[in-house]
This record gives structure tokens, sequence and C-alpha cells, in this order.
């Protein structure tokens, strides 16, 4: 290889001809790969190179010559400091069919899936202010409080007044407790020394239901003149209906402590999904774009093809969203879930909706499943929605021996979901469909749901 030719801190032209799934441009400099921040496919570009390895490059976007006619002007103002979205520079159709192609690609590429339909990924028919939870950070700069986000690649919080992919009504929270910290000089948290109260606003909103939840993650135990900014929050907007403390007064990352102190309201609100009502408390999981929620969770009981005479192994199951969603046309579904908290809430929802045909077990899938089984409970239907690293093998070799007649697979990793199905496919079964949802525009995130069918199997 001739990548000598090649130095750092130089400037080259090259064209992109590739995109990672963290959407970068990808082109060749003598063979060598060079991956490129901020430049799409069929670009002819500038770039400086910052990185320089044996096996790649990594080059800083200096000019566009060629621009891709699917370029278009980021409807941010921060887009180019935040590290929250990376796709804004593509227009929306473009980025569905290149998280389309994402998946075709992987399913070839690591799953030896030739054969497997892929459908275009289905969009958001108005792909913004989709976001139900937000996450502020709080930092003093130069003196004063800035709320906003993290800059990318690093924790420096930059002030934002508005973030487009966010409720409005979270926005609107975030500014009047900035202005409440000015007033009344609140100590924000500083992460280097430790020191200082505030560190987080998180919000949560039901979509379908108006509710608000606001939380104060805090370093300390009480929060000063915190009365006034309950009447604030309660004046602002739509109005709070439970707003919380939570305490955290660990040095580390993880947003939320342990402790909730509930300030004002009720414990929890309530969201929708379908006919089904969720409660979601400070801790609570909760897909954080409800109107694809909804679009996914209806392709998996069309994917389950259940009559009502099926039981059900939802695993992974969150606090039972796909269960009770499920739960109407089948016999009966069995959600595993490892976070506790999670199986209590999943409890808790499927009393709320009077649903008496589930059954939520807290534990790790791969060790309940082989109990499940002894026992004599066998699944006609298996629902998988894993973590992006996928499904462990001996779980897919247990389900495989029992010989459900169809499996829905939910995944966000479309690498580790080729390697899984690679592996089903191995044991008697067949990938028929895939169909990708868009749960996060504007970023390289890509969700999809997967049909398998047993080879020889008796639901039809
Ligand atoms: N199906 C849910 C949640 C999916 S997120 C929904 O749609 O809302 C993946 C879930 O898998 C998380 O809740 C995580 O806690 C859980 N999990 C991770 N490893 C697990 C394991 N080994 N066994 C069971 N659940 C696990």
């Amino acid at each position: 290889m001739s990548e000598a030719k090649i130095e750092k801190n130089k400037n080259y032209i090259i064209d992109i001809t590739d995109m990672t799934h963290e959407a970068q441009g990808v082109g060749r400099l003598d063979g060598l790969a060079v991956f490129v921040d901020g430049a799409l496919v069929s670009e002819r570009v500038e770039v400086k190179i910052i990185k320089l390895t044996k096996s790649y490059g990594v080059g800083k976007l200096i000019g566009i010559l060629r621009p891709s006619p699917h370029r278009i002007e980021p409807f941010c103002q921060a887009y180019k400091r935040c590290g929250g979205c990376n796709l804004q520079h593509l227009d929306y159709q473009a980025q569905l069919d290149f998280k389309t192609g994402l998946v075709k690609d992987n399913l070839k590429r690591l799953g030896g899936l030739n054969d497997v339909v892929v459908h275009d990924t289905i969009g958001m028919e108005q792909p913004y202010r989709y976001r139900n939870k937000a996450q502020y950070p709080v930092s003093m700069v130069e003196g004063k409080a800035v709320t906003g986000f993290y800059a990318a690649r690093s924790h420096d919080v930059m002030q934002s007044d508005e973030c487009e992919i966010q409720d409005a009504h979270s926005d609107n929270i975030r500014g009047v407790i900035s202005q409440f910290l000015d007033e009344y000089k609140i100590p924000i948290y500083d992460e280097k020394s430790g020191k200082g109260l505030l560190r987080h606003i998180v919000t949560r909103v039901g979509f379908n239901t108006g509710e608000l939840m606001v939380v104060l993650v805090i370093n300390g135990r009480q929060l000063p003149d915190s009365d006034e900014l309950v009447r604030r929050l309660l004046e602002a907007d739509r109005g709070a209906k439970s707003i919380y403390l939570n305490i955290n007064t660990e040095k580390t990352n993880v947003i939320l402590g342990r402790k909730n102190i509930l300030l004002y309201g009720s414990e929890a609100i309530t969201d929708t999904i379908g006919p089904y009502k969720y409660m979601i408390s400070p801790h609570s999981f909760f897909q954080v774009n409800p109107i694809q929620t909804e679009v996914l969770y209806s392709k998996a009981l069309e994917y389950a093809g259940l009559t009502g005479s099926e039981t059900v192994f939802d695993l992974y199951c969150g606090i039972g969203t796909i269960s009770l969603f499920l739960s109407a046309k089948a016999k009966k579904v069995y959600g595993v879930e490892v976070v506790e908290a999670a199986i209590e809430d999943a409890r808790r929802n499927a009393q709320l909706n009077g649903v008496a045909n589930t059954e939520f077990i807290a534990g790790e899938a791969e060790k309940v499943i082989p109990e499940m089984c002894s026992s004599g409970i066998r699944a006609d239907v298996v629902v998988l929605d894993p973590p992006r690293k996928g499904c462990d093998e001996p779980l897919l070799k247990q389900l495989t021996e029992m010989q459900p007649d169809r499996i829905v697979y939910v995944s966000c990793n479309p690498a580790t979901l080729a390697r899984d199905l690679k592996y089903l496919c191995s044991q008697g079964y067949k990938a028929v469909e895939v169909q990708p949802v868009d749960m996060f525009p504007w970023s390289g995130h890509v969700e999809c749901i997967v049909l398998i069918k047993r080879a020889e199997s008796r639901m039809g």
C-alpha cells in the first residue's frame, strides 16, 4: 500500500463513496479508507488529514467541491457544535434511504442473507418535535447558568434555547428554569470539582395525555426557593403535573441518582400507545418517540400473526409495552426483563389496563427461559427486543430447541441483528421480511423489526 504518500495535516481531494452507520462519509486515498464527518455519498470534498494509521485515515471537512443533490441546510443553529443529531445535512427522504441501505448491507455482508425482503424505512410525516424526554445538562459558564446540550464528543455545555426534535413544552420548561436559576442565584454543579448543586433538568411529556413531568437533578438534598420554582412551573405553559427532585451526589456520568423526592403533584404521569395506558415515573424506561413506537408495535402485532390461542414470550420486555400490545390477541403473554423496577412497572401497567393474561418475570432471559421450558411452558411466538449487543447464542439455541413457529425480532443494531439471524437461519428458521422504522430522525440510528418463521411452520 502506498500510504506513505499521504501525510497528516495536509489537504487532499477525495470522492465520497460510502457512509458508515455513524453517518461519516467514506472515501479512498491511494486505497486507504478515509472517514469524514459531515460528508455525503457522491460528494467530492477537500479534507485535511487529522489522523492517520496503517489501516485508515480521518479527514476534517474543509470544503465541498461537488455537493450531493441531497445536501440541505441544517435547520438547527447549534447543529455543528451539538452532539445530538448527525444527519441534519441530508434531506429526510435520503436519510430514510440511507437507513434502508444500511440494513440491507448488514444483512448481506454480516448475515449472508441474500433473499430476505427489506422494505423501505417507514419515516415520520413530521420528523420534528418527536422526543418525549429531554435531559438538559446545566453548567456555569462565565458566571451564568447555561442549560442546553453537550457539545459533540465533550462535556462542555452549550446554551440552547430551542431544540426542534424536543417537544416544545420541554424547551419552554427549560427556559422557565433557566430564568429562575439566574434570578435566585442557584449554585450550579461543577463536574470537575464535584461541587455545586443543580446538575440536570429532565422533562418527560405524555404526548397523547398532555401530562408533563419535571425532574431537577441535584447534588444535595434540597433546592433553595423550590416553592417559587414550583409556582412558576405550574404557571408556565400547560403546567407540570409532577415535579421531582432527584438526588445524585455521585461523581458519575449517569444522569439520575437513585432517590427521588416528590416536590409537587402526582407520582407518575401517563401516556398512551395505541389503546393502552402506561405510567411513567422518573426512572421508568419508555420509548422516546411515541409516534413511531406505535408504528413499530403495530408491526410487531402484525408479524406475530396471533389468533387468540397462542402463548407468547416477550423477551427484553422493559415495562411490558409490547406484551400489553400483544395481549388482546394472545392466550397468554410472558414478559421477561432483567431490571426489577421495570417488571414492577409492567405489572402495574397490566393492572391499569385491566389486562389479566400477562405474567412478568424479572431475570436474565437466558436464565429464565430454561426454567420455563423445564416447567413445561412453551411459546408459539417469541418477541425479542434486545439491547445493542443483540442476543446471546445460548439463548437463541434454547429458543430454537423450543421450536416456536414465529420469532419477531426488534433490533436497534443491524450488525448484531445480522449475526443473530444468521444463527437462527442455520437452525431451521427463515427470515421472511424486515421493516426498518425511523425512530430517530436526523440521527443515524436505525431500528428494524423482522418476521422470522420456522421452516415447517404450523401456524402458516
Ligand atoms: N421491549 C421494550 C424494551 C426494550 S430495551 C420496549 O419496547 O420498550 C431492551 C431491554 O432489555 C432493556 O429494558 C434492558 O433492561 C433489557 N435487558 C438487557 N439484558 C437483558 C437480559 N439478559 N435479559 C432480559 N432483559 C435484558
